[in-house]
């Protein structure tokens, strides 16, 4: 077995194993399997630990087809990750899951997990049995769950006082690479997000909230659209650029005369034959538009296209157009003013018409940049935040990072039990999980302990990431902890000069970082039961 691995050391003489996956070895087994297991995860969490903390690093990935991408959002640097090992690829998910249901805390949760690992490493080499050691992290889990219920408080805020869900957002975007704009930002996640919540029944549906983006611009003209906007504009310049009370006729059928199929031949041999067929067209065209007058529609939205004989028809006809407008649009512009998407011409009603108060054509600059944007709608809960940057990467980036935004807002309308962060929570919990091991007489102590040790790494990491001493601060915000009592101090990473998270502001919600708790412990027990890998040889 050792011919699969070879012991290195890196710049800073800390020993690494290199797995050699190339070379002929296909199969590891027992404490090989679980070590090589432990050394593929931690040198994912390796790379995360640097970008973890307000004072993070960001990283930039170059894929296969030469698309960069700049960010520091962990679930983000994972995927774009190619990773081929299946340990590395669990580590990979984990964000994701977290990610998915939580939205933040993406970064932590692979670091808490490398942590836990690194430990479960030296239990198992002082000859701790695996099964031991998940079982011990199991019970350590839970007592840290319980423990984060305990330090919880509530978080007051309602629909009139907003301004404790910016500050949580704020904090949020803060480790972030647009955090230049974060007050901005979050008052725009805030309003989205309360656009789209039902307070009373504690629900925010995230689906109605579209993020749009568009290279141009500064971050700071980002905007939330109480609506839906579309990269489209209207079909003919000369058509209206502003449509109040608008009816709108959705249409996924074409919005022409049918166009004789090629198999079909048809002979015009005459001019008089040809001006016949043409005026039938004209005709049947002319009847489509009054169609969807009568019905009483003001604004026509197609899927397809019309030709610019048709255009100029409509636009004659003042029945403003915009054409070649995807699916996924339509069935926002439908649901966001209480429209019917109609499939076939003949269906098309009144009572199908969308509604909005308000379609505006924008143009951008001295650019022919144009969007169409879709206001009061009849349905007025969907709504857009519109994201400007300098460039693709940056959009992106704001992207995901008012992704994050809008999940903390959420999860605090779902739960608005918070705990502190900046590693404040993690000390905490690390001090009662190691209380708890005293009361455990069996072999499960070591693990519980190792859990406890674990939970420090985070802490650690946002020191060290701020310049900080690790050890040296680690060591007196926890003595802080015990004798102050006071579970508020975490690590001060932007030098404010207190490190009671409750004065920075800074926390995380119950919810979230329980969930990071239970996904970590769930990965690490699952990498550690493993006692056997197999590989094809071909590998
Ligand atoms: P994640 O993807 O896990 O959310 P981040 O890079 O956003 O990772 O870092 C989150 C961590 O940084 C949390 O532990 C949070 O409490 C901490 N943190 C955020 N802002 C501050 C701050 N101003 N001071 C100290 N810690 C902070």
């Amino acid at each position: 077995a050792p011919a699969a691995m070879a012991l290195a050391f890196d710049e800073y003489g800390r020993p690494f194993i290199i797995l050699r996956e190339q070379e002929k070895k296909s199969r590891l087994q027992g404490l090989d399997a679980q070590k090589a297991n432990i050394a593929a995860g931690k040198s994912v969490a390796r790379i995360l630990r640097t970008s973890l903390g307000p004072k993070g690093m960001d990283k930039m990935l170059q894929s296969p087809d030469g698309d960069v991408t700049i960010t520091n959002d962990g679930a983000t640097i994972l995927e774009l990750m190619d990773v081929d090992n299946q340990i590395a690829k669990l580590m990979v998910e984990l964000s994701r899951s977290q990610d998915y249901d939580i939205g933040d805390g993406t970064t932590g949760v692979v670091v808490l997990a490398g942590s836990l690992l690194e430990q479960a490493e030296k239990l198992l080499e002082r000859g701790i049995h695996p099964i031991r050691i998940a079982e011990g992290y199991e019970m350590a889990s839970r007592i840290a769950v319980d423990h984060l219920e305990s330090i919880s408080t509530k978080y007051e805020f309602s629909a009139t006082d907003i301004e404790p869900l910016v500050q949580t957002c704020m904090t949020t975007l803060s480790s972030k690479i647009v955090s230049r704009c974060k007050r901005s930002l979050a008052e725009i996640a805030v309003k989205a997000v309360l656009a789209v919540a039902d307070l009373e029944r504690k629900d925010v549906n995230l689906d109605l909230i579209k993020v749009e983006g568009k290279v141009g611009g500064k971050l700071e003209d980002t905007e939330l659209v109480q609506g839906i906007i579309v990269d489209k504009d209207m079909s003919h310049p000369q058509m209206p650029k502003r449509i109040e009370d608008a009816h709108i006729a959705i249409l996924t059928c074409p919005f022409e005369p049918p166009k004789p199929k090629t198999k079909h031949k048809v002979d015009i041999d005459t001019v008089e034959k040809f001006q016949t067929l043409r005026g039938q067209e004209q005709k049947y065209f002319d009847d489509m538009v009054q169609k969807c007058k009568d019905v009483g529609a003001t604004l026509v939205i197609c899927q397809w296209g019309f030709d610019d004989e048709a255009n100029h028809l409509l636009m004659q006809r003042e029945l403003p157009a915009v054409r070649w407008v995807g699916g996924v649009e339509l069935e926002l512009i439908a649901i966001a003013t209480g429209g019917r998407i109609v499939p076939r011409f003949q269906e098309l009603t009144t009572e199908k018409l969308g509604k909005a108060g308000l379609v505006r054509e924008k143009s951008f600059g001295t650019t022919k940049d144009r969007m169409l944007y879709i206001e009061k709608c009849a349905n007025s809960k969907a709504v857009t935040i519109f994201i400007r940057g300098g460039n693709k990467m940056m959009i992106e980036e704001t992207k995901r990072s008012i992704h994050d935004a809008l999940c903390v807002a959420r999860n605090l309308i779902i739960n608005n039990s918070i705990v502190y962060g900046g590693g404040s929570a993690e000390i905490s919990c690390s001090i009662a999980v190691d209380a708890a091991a005293d009361r455990h007489p069996g072999v499960e102590q070591y693990a519980i302990r190792a859990f406890a040790d674990a939970l420090d790494a985070i802490p650690l990491a946002l020191a060290e990431n701020s310049g900080l001493p690790p050890i040296d601060t680690l060591t007196v915000v926890k003595s802080q902890h015990v004798k102050e009592n006071n579970s508020r101090c975490g690590i001060d990473c932007n030098d404010v000069g207190t490190n009671d998270m409750k004065e920075q502001n800074v926390f995380e919600t119950l919810i979230g970082k329980q969930q990071q708790i239970l996904l970590a412990t769930q990965v690490v027990k699952m990498i550690l039961k493993i006692d056997d890998v197999i590989t094809p040889s071909e590998y």
